[in-house]
């Protein structure tokens, strides 16, 4: 019985090996913060790596804070999007061709608590937009739109949150492994009853928060244009751990 087990594993990783049989699920984290740009992380990028090929997951959108947490007062975009990008460049270059690495944001405005996960960005839209901690949630929506990409409200029932005006959202997430059930539950809800879409993320910073959410396809997922099409089509599963 154990040979019959051992040939057929051979066979199967052999037709794997030359592409005849591919796996069939794929596993994206949408929620992830590095030790080395996210204050509240601690895990560095090419550690988090590891740690989710681990896991069988098959790629990680960095959405470090940018928040007035990461960044200094005085506003210089070259030297701080510099820092902004390199938990997400030290990532995509540990990385290796096996495991896709993109660039998100987790945005936070001055004045407020609220967190929006924002999908599809480019290094260029950081270094030109200016500060996007001063531009409300109308503002940001459009100048994301105005560029093709997806703006969801991360956590929005969290102790501290308010729910942003629907009108200037794409999205809900409506799980993140850092938020308990209830929370996520009311998240559920609203997102439902606006007609959103809806995300899960892990919200790692921590190994304990480790693979906790995210999203499966049955496609591979490459690039931010691949991305924002899985997600505007709802075309995943969500994955989803208390
Ligand atoms: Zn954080
Ligand atoms: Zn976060």
């Amino acid at each position: 019985m154990l040979n019959i087990d051992i040939c057929f594993f051979i066979i199967l990783k052999s037709l794997t090996i030359y592409g005849i049989i591919l796996p069939m699920e794929y596993k994206y984290e949408l929620h992830c913060h590095t030790g080395c740009v996210s204050r509240c992380g601690r895990v560095e990028p090419e550690e988090i790596v590891k740690l989710y090929k681990n896991e069988g997951y098959n790629g990680i959108v960095v959405t470090d804070h940018y928040s007035p947490m990461t960044f200094k007062p005085n506003w210089c975009p070259q030297k701080q999007i510099d820092f902004y990008l390199s938990g997400y460049r030290r990532m995509k270059a540990a990385a290796g061709n096996d495991f896709t690495v993109l660039l998100g944001i987790e945005l936070r405005h001055y004045g407020t608590a609220n967190d929006y996960l924002i999908y599809g960005i480019d290094e260029d839209f950081l270094y030109n937009a200016g500060n996007l901690m001063t531009v409300m949630e109308k503002h940001v929506y459009q100048l994301a739109h105005s560029r093709g990409y997806l703006v969801y409200q991360a956590h929005p029932f969290r102790v501290g949150m308010r729910r942003c005006n629907p009108d200037y959202i794409d999205g809900v997430e409506v799980y993140n492994g850092k938020t308990d059930l209830k929370a996520n539950t009311k998240a559920l809800e609203w997102a439902k009853a606006n007609n959103k879409l809806m995300v899960s993320g892990s919200d790692f910073h921590v190994v304990k928060n480790l693979a906790r959410g995210g999203i499966i396809t049955d496609k591979p997922i490459n690039n931010n244009s691949e991305l924002l099409e899985v997600l505007k089509k709802q075309n995943f599963r969500r994955l989803e751990r208390y």
